[in-house]
This record gives C-alpha cells, structure tokens and sequence, in this order.
C-alpha cells in the first residue's frame, strides 16, 4: 500500500511529529495526516513533504480535505500550504473542489466525529458511506460515480436532518477541538491555582470557584454539542469560539438562528 494524504486534522497541541528525529510540536493543533505503512499518522508539513514526495505531497494536498478551515483562533503554520479557492464545478479545481468536499463528508462521517465519545449516533455512518470509506482507505481512490453517490448521501442526511450536512459538521468538529482546549486550560488553572500559597485563602476560593463554574459551563455546552449537533449564538459568545462567521446555520440562512429554540 502507498502512503497517501488523507487530510489536515486538529491533534493535541503538545502533540510531537511522527516522524522520530523531527523536534517539531504541532504548535498550532493542527497536522497532516499521512496513511503511512497502513496506519494514520500527523506529521508537521516539512515531513509530511518528504514522506510523501514533495511532488505528491502538493498534488495530494490539493483534494485531502482540510478539516480544520472552520476554526479561526489559532496560529496557522502552514498558511502557504491552504488550498486556493475554487468556484467553478465544469473546472478542474472544481473537480478537485468537490472530490476534496466529498473525502472530507467521508472521514467525518465514517472515522473522524464517530471516534468522539458521547456523540449522537446520527452521525455514524450507514452501511454504504462505510464501504466507500473501506474503499477509500485501501485504494486510496474514488471514481466520479463513488463521489456522487457520497454527495447524494449527504443530500440524503440534510433532508432527514440539517445539522448532518458537511458545514454544520465541519463546525461540530471545530467548536468541539476549541472547548476541549478551553476544558483542558481551565482544568491546568485550577490545578495551579489549588497549588498556589495564597496569603489571603478567601480570594484564592473565590478565584477558583470561579474557575469551577466556568468549567462547568464549557461541560455542558461540550454535552450540548455533541448530543444536538450545533451550538447557539448565545453559547458561542459566552465561550468566545472564534469560528467562521455563519457557523452552525442552516444553509441558505442569512442570520444566525438557533434551530429548535
Ligand atoms: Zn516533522
């Protein structure tokens, strides 16, 4: 089996390149992710070049997803290596375009959100979108017709419910790497904080009670998230997720309505 470029993926931010003599960290939460040897691995872009054959690693990168587009906040290291914007579905950057959408639908449905813990079962994938995910994974291609079956599949799913189209699951992923970031902070500060000698101890309780309730509230909208799919305009400036302007809306839609709410 050939290496082959899957995707751009968030990974922990602490997180070391694969490649065993690289000293890089994925500062920025983000990596690609290489089929290599028939195991996923991240790599940081200088080694996901070389494993890959800088050739292929640029040839590549024009239809592996990027999963990572729809949050805003963190540094980006690799901005040379985005993707320039397509338009056009008769072009070829719009076949690539729609054939990168289609991976993306793909790992999403059928390995990346499935793999969280706690989330709603509608987003596991059927039967079908799972054997073009077996597929995919070991011929490392798709034909025209598997890319319009998966895009019919999503149509399919966006008419039995919205929050299963490709954005809004783009943005589940974000918003979900964004609070686990704020949950894995809050819990360091408070570690610290309990650490700390306080000379005035009734300031140190306030300080880290405070701590505590914001904690609770990142849970819960983590929970909120994961079970309904989408966040409100409410939960996202109380949490300050610097995501895409019109994230989780229904397309189409102009303002950012909460569904069901
Ligand atoms: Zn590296």
């Amino acid at each position: 089996m050939k290496n082959c470029l899957l995707r751009r993926d968030f990974v922990p931010m602490d997180m070391r390149c694969a490649t065993s003599d690289c000293s890089r960290s994925h500062r920025s939460g983000k990596a690609w992710v290489i089929l290599a040897d028939g195991q996923e691995q991240a790599f940081c872009p200088y080694c996901a070049s070389t494993v890959l054959g800088g050739d292929i690693f640029r040839e590549q990168r024009t239809i592996a997803p990027d999963l990572t587009i729809h949050e805003l906040s963190a540094e980006d290291d690799t901005p040379w290596l985005r993707g320039g914007p397509y338009s056009n579905v008769r072009t070829e950057a719009g076949r690539d375009r729609r054939l990168s959408n289609a991976l993306g639908y793909l790992q999403l449905r059928a390995h990346v959100l499935p793999s969280i813990p706690g989330i709603h079962a509608s987003v596991r994938a059927w039967p079908a979108l799972m054997d073009l995910f077996h597929t995919y994974q070991t011929q490392q291609r798709l034909t025209d017709q598997q890319v319009l079956a998966i895009v019919s599949m999503e149509e399919a799913s966006v008419k039995k419910a919205w929050v299963l189209g490709r954005n809004n699951l783009m943005d589940v992923y974000a918003g979900y790497h964004l609070l686990q970031r704020q949950r894995r902070k809050l819990a360091k500060s408070i570690f610290n904080m309990q650490a700390k000698p306080w000379l005035n101890k009734e300031v140190g309780d306030q300080r880290i009670q405070q701590l505590r309730e914001r904690s609770r509230l990142v849970e819960n909208v983590i929970g909120h998230l994961l079970q309904k799919l989408y966040l409100t305009p409410k939960q996202m400036a109380a949490l300050d997720l610097q995501m895409r302007a019109d994230a989780f809306t229904r397309p189409g839609m102009l303002l950012s309505v909460p569904p069901n709410e």
